[in-house]
Parts: C-alpha cells; structure tokens; sequence
C-alpha cells in the first residue's frame, strides 16, 4: 500500500516540477499574447494630480570628510608640512679638500627624528602656518614648502657654504616656499603677508606689526630688500638666489622667519641647545 502511494507522489512530483514549459508548447504563443495586449489612454490634463507635488527644495550637498578641512579649495597647511626633508637615499656629497675631502651624510628625516620640541610636543611657530594658510585662502593656490624644519645634519647637507650657520629654520622658526601657479610673482605674495596683518584683529592699533619697514643693510644676501615687521622678517630670493639642496626648483621663493613670539612676548632667537637638543631621534 505505501510502496503504491510513494510511487503515486513521485508521478505527481516529477510531472510538476520536472514537467518543462517551452515557448514552442505554450498555448498562448508570444505572437497571440501581442495580439490581444490591449492598452487604454489616461485622459488628464498636464497640470492634473493626484497629489500635489511641492516645490523641490535646494540642499547643500554634504562635505565629504576630506573637504572639511580646507584653505583656497586645499589641503591646510599643519605643523606636519614643516617636517625635515632629509633622506637617507640622499647620496653623499664630497667636498675635495688638500689633504682630506670631507663626506657629509644627510639625515633620516622624519622617519628618523621629529620636529622641534616645545613644552614635549612636536612645534613650529604658529604664525609661520598662519601665513601659508593665508595664502593658500586668497591665492587659491597651492603653497610649496621647500623648506621647513632642517635638522643640523640636514642643514649642513643642504647647503655646504655654511653661510647661514644660525638658521632658525633648525628650531622651527623660518619656512622657505613658493606658491605654485604663481612662482614668478612673489611681490604679489609678500604684499598678501603684509595685508593679513591689516585685516587680523589681535594686531589692530598695533603699528609695529602692520606696517613693514624696509631692512637696509646689505648683508642679506638676496638682492630685493628684505621686509620685517616685529614678528617677522620676509626675505624674496630670485631664480639665481639661495639656491641649495632643498631649493632646486628653478622659481624664485620667499622665506619668512619669526623674530617675535607674539603669545609670549619674547624674542625668537637661535641657539645650539634649541637647535640641536630639542628634538627626538630615534
Ligand atoms: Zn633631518
């Protein structure tokens, strides 16, 4: 009796599901189906609706987390630009000598040390970063740093005339950089550093820091007459000017250094121990 009714649902399962439906069987053909597809008109007029539909509403699309953080349409400029552009794939440079030629190595960089130190943290003085936002914000253009932070052994690698021995570019105090796109007016960059001091209202009033003086000694070094207010001191550099291993670019550039700590109201000066002690090796 079971064996019977087992025998029975197989039937029934194999002529149900195993049971194929071609096209060429169907018993309406595609052609047929066509044939009797009927379609009917909707009457209404264009501005009819069933439901009112408001007016579209315009919403500012949202910030990615990349864009959130930008000056002129850019990335903005941190203490991280500034590191030490040192390289250990730097090759050697050899400086023939009478007796002995001397080899200087250059360093790690930021692989293998870190900024200057203040008060145990990474730091470069802020106005530096505030200038270059500045005018990365008017210009829309992109701030080149050719030079930042410069460890004593990068430094000397550098520039091997030892000219500028107390460079404050060794204790996060000077930046060297040219904005690209407009390499070749760096007039125009420098009259942009002297309107922030105008437009920022902490120097309002403040005549020593909104109006630049004009420095006439000639041991500058460059041949456009530097500018320094109390804080900083702008240096222009020309094509043929200040060229080292860090500026190998071919545009003139411009160089600003701290003199004043406006927070602290102190000098901002070189030293050894702040060139050379304050910061981590490793
Ligand atoms: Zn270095």
């Amino acid at each position: 009796m079971y064996r019977l009714m087992y025998k029975f649902f197989i039937l029934i399962f194999l002529s149900v599901f195993l049971g194929s439906c071609s096209s060429s069987d169907h018993p309406f053909p595609l052609e047929m189906h066509k044939q009797n597809q009927k379609g009917e008109y909707l009457y209404r007029k264009h501005d009819e609706y069933h439901f009112k539909i408001p007016p579209p509403e315009f919403v500012k699309a949202q910030q990615y987390v990349w864009e959130t953080n930008l000056t002129g349409g850019l990335p903005k400029i941190t203490k991280e630009y500034f590191r030490c552009k040192g390289s250990h794939l730097n090759p050697v440079r050899i400086v023939p000598a009478e007796k002995e030629a001397k080899y200087y190595y250059d360093c790690g960089g930021s692989e293998k040390h870190s900024l200057p130190l203040k008060g145990g943290e990474e730091f470069i003085y802020p106005i530096l970063i505030d200038l270059l936002n500045e005018l990365q914000e008017q210009t829309q253009c992109k701030v080149v740093i050719t030079c930042g932070h410069s460890c004593p052994e990068h430094h000397t690698y550098a520039d091997l005339t030892n000219k500028n021995l107390y460079s404050k570019h060794m204790i996060g105090a000077e930046v060297a950089f040219y904005v690209q796109g407009m390499e070749n007016s760096p007039e125009v960059i420098a009259q942009l550093i002297q309107d922030f001091y105008k437009k920022q209202a902490k120097y309002e009033n403040k005549k020593e820091y909104t109006f630049f003086q004009t420095y006439e000694k000639d041991d500058a070094g460059v041949s456009t007459k530097p500018l320094y207010n109390k804080e900083i001191y702008l240096k222009i550099y020309r094509e043929d000017e200040g060229r080292n291993f860090d500026n190998r670019h071919p545009y003139p550039y411009l160089a600003i250094q701290v003199r004043y700590d406006f927070d602290l109201k102190t000098k901002v000066v070189y030293t050894w121990n702040l060139a050379h002690r304050n910061y981590l090796r490793w």
